[in-house]
């Protein structure tokens, strides 16, 4: 096998069509929208990974405007400017539009070429083929992120893979759900089970909800407000959610376990925890109590900066308006390799106000019992991830991307194959991307299935061009939420160019694979059908209505003198934790003090704004008109020292010599003098996403200073420390 060398795409292909002037100007061609012969689709977004509901409009057959859908609890009838976009998506002329191989040339260099689908796919089932023979089907992995992801995972598990890993685990909310699982039994969904609709205290730590768009959240805080809730912010930055917050902790980055830790010591202390609740469910009380003794709030101002007399008054807040109290679980929570704990602390938390269960606080979520479409069992795998995790780990309980990366180098190397859908790996997984090469070029086959020629391509032997969310069936919607409900994404478009829907290439893949009785379906809608049917609804009515409310068929939240099972080995909420004093760990979480930045080195803090999800829409002509770069929040104490005016370009150097591109400097007292801040998902390489190429920086390439959780494989990402580089220096 040649080492694989990475393809710019910008090179091989022709330029694509110019931007439509529909995208850049925002208006339809009609001289009066809406005045030609209007229908409407019904779809769920695919722009972020909330999935409202809502329907696309079609004047005249051509596109026009995508709208929520009023009976869907995700929108509330309102898309965010992410959603009501998705149409810069579906006109993208940057889209991949045939499939891609890679061939090498006379001269030994390795380039791509369009091939047929037919070819693609054969290439494709070929290798998988002989991976199997000379390896086992087990040694096919499978990173992925998205909701389309599914029929590539049917795929994998009808071949006999169980090797799949999403960023999603341990580049995300891995270590919120397995510190939650630890405490209560059950994670905590998507969306969260979060009653903010009736909560009269929020606490949002490190959650910065707002400039982080997940739509019902953000309407359901916003009513929060208008209800005069109490809102408090614990946050390095005087962020969007901090400004209109009772009260704002800027905390010394790196310190949240250590004021969690304080304000259980101030209930506790104070005897303003809720006994009843804790004696009724919670197990461990008693060593928690000794535990954060040593937390006193004068001892966690030294680590924290916050001022002692601040923590006690919050901690009074929250108990106050408890159990209608939300410590907010966060989302994003792989920052400092103890995130598994600091989660956990958050969750304990919130067992001593007595939320969980309880109105205002986490509710218990209810999807709709929806029979699956009969299907052979999978054939049992002889490995699943766990081979690439060995020993480490022990309470991961989906695959760790990195780990199948590591698994992935070398001649020995335990995985010979991967495929890659929807994800950007470069640019999603910190400090990986040596190694990442490396897998690359020991893989026998490396197959990625994108809408876009995002920078994985550039490794892939063949590249598959998926059509986007608005041109394809997906399964039905159905998470657990604060009732039940189902909702239809459909195709509103023909496929665009020869892209094809992903249940499409997964058949095609499974037919010539020989595993044609896992696909026995023509066409997807069938599956959906049946399955509709099987609840009282059919295709034909979801293609109407797009989203279908069913009642709940038990309470929402604990019932008072009704006994609760929690899905713990006690079955109560495990204040202490054996199962992590068992496998070495503290059952409790302690703070560590973290790393400080060398001299002249600031703490890299990173997040969202409004307008994009990370790199995925970027290159959306709609969103790019928006917000076409990322900017650098510095502190006028830092810029004025450093000779350095708002809006000029600097560039980011960390300590082991990355250089991040350019990036325009916003000079703002809303950031402690410690810190920089930039919002994730700019900085792309790739030439052919030509609207968002070379702009701004990416933040992912400066996080060279991995902090892996060893209880659940996340990548702590927020150790990491930049110094400014000026352009004229
Ligand atoms: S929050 Fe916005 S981008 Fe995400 S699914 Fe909803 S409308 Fe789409």
């Amino acid at each position: 096998m040649n080492r694989r060398e990475f393809i710019k795409l910008s090179s091989l292909l022709g330029a694509g069509a110019a931007v439509s002037p529909l995208l850049l100007t925002g208006c339809s061609a009609h001289p009066l929208p809406g005045s030609g012969q209007v229908s409407r689709t019904p779809t769920f977004c695919d722009m972020c990974f909330w999935k409202c509901a809502g329907f696309v409009y079609r004047e005249d057959g051509e596109p026009w405007k995508i709208h929520g859908n009023d009976n869907d609890l995700h929108s509330e009838g309102r898309l965010c400017t992410r959603g009501t976009a998705g149409l810069g998506n579906y006109e993208d002329p940057d889209r991949l539009q045939k499939p891609l191989l890679r061939v090498t040339g006379a001269d030994g260099r390795q380039t791509f070429r369009e091939a047929s689908w037919d070819e693609a796919l054969d290439f494709i089932t070929g290798r998988m083929k002989s991976i199997a023979e000379n390896h086992g089907a087990d040694r096919f992995a499978m990173l992925n992120h998205g909701y389309g992801a599914h029929h590539f995972s049917h795929l994998m598990r009808a071949w006999g893979s169980g090797s799949r890993a999403e960023p999603a685990f341990a580049q995300c909310r891995g270590p919120r759900d397995v510190g939650f699982k630890l405490t209560f039994g059950e994670g905590l969904g998507s969306p969260e089970r979060t009653d903010m609709e009736h909560s009269r205290c929020i606490v949002l730590i490190g959650s910065h909800i707002g400039e982080n768009l997940h739509n019902g959240q953000v309407q359901t805080l916003a009513n929060a407000w208008r209800r005069n809730a109490t809102v408090i912010t614990v946050d390095p930055r005087f962020s969007v959610p901090a400004g209109k917050s009772k009260y704002w902790l800027p905390i010394k980055p790196g310190t949240d376990l250590a004021l969690l830790l304080a304000w259980m010591h101030v209930l506790i202390d104070e005897g303003l925890y809720d006994r009843d609740y804790v004696q009724r469910h919670a197990t461990g009380f008693e060593q928690l109590k000794e535990h954060v003794a040593r937390y006193s709030p004068e001892w966690v101002y030294l680590e924290t900066g916050i001022q002692p007399e601040l923590i006690r008054t919050t901690a009074r807040e929250m108990a106050a308006s408890a159990p209608a109290t939300l410590i907010h679980p966060g989302r994003h929570t792989v920052w400092y390799g103890d995130d598994t704990q600091r989660s956990r602390a958050i969750a304990i938390l919130n067992a001593l106000l007595g939320s969980w269960g309880r109105k205002g606080g986490l509710y218990i979520q209810e999807k709709v019992r929806l029979p699956k479409f009969p299907l052979p069992a999978y054939p049992k795998p002889k490995s699943d991830f766990r081979a690439a995790h060995g020993a480490r780990y022990p309470f991961a309980y989906k695959g760790v991307s990195n780990a199948i990366i590591e698994a992935s180098i070398g001649e020995d190397a335990h995985y010979k194959g991967l495929l890659v859908y929807g994800t950007n790996l470069p640019m999603t997984i910190p400090g990986i991307r040596p190694q990442l090469k490396a897998a690359m070029d020991s893989l026998e086959l490396v197959v990625v299935v994108d809408t876009m020629p995002s920078e994985i391509t550039g490794y892939a032997d063949v590249v598959l061009p998926e059509c986007t969310y608005l041109e394809r069936y997906d399964n039905l919607r159905n998470s657990g939420e604060r009732h039940p409900s189902l909702a239809l994404r459909m195709p509103v478009f023909e496929p665009r160019h020869e892209s094809k829907p992903g249940w499409w290439i997964a058949r095609e893949l499974g037919h010539r694979l020989g595993l044609q009785k896992y696909f026995p379906w023509k066409d997807y809608s069938e599956v959906l059908d049946w399955q509709l049917k099987q609840v009282g609804s059919s295709l034909q009515e979801m293609q109407k209505i797009g989203v279908k409310n069913f009642p709940r068929t038990r309470p929402r939240y604990f019932v008072d003198g009704q006994p609760v099972q929690f899905r713990t080995p006690s079955g109560r909420i495990e204040l202490y934790s054996q199962q992590l004093a068992d496998q070495g760990f503290d059952p409790m979480p302690e703070y560590t003090r973290p790393q400080q930045p060398p001299q002249g080195y600031y703490h890299l803090n990173y997040g969202r704004m409004p307008a994009h999800t990370f790199g995925k829409t970027t290159n959306n002509a709609l969103l790019f008109q928006l917000a076409p770069e990322n900017t650098l929040w510095v502190n006028p104490l830092v810029a004025s020292a450093q000779g350095i005016e708002n809006g000029e370009y600097v560039r980011l150097a960390n300590p082991d010599g990355i250089i991040s591109n350019r990036i325009r400097v916003r000079v703002t007292e809303r950031i402690r003098p410690d810190s920089v801040f930039m919002a994730h998902g700019f900085g792309h390489r790739s030439r052919r996403l030509r609207l968002t190429h070379d702009v701004g920086a990416d933040d992912s390439e400066l996080m060279t200073n991995v902090k892996v959780d060893p209880i659940m494989g996340g990548t702590g990402m927020r150790g990491n420390f930049v110094t400014i580089v000026r352009e004229t220096a």
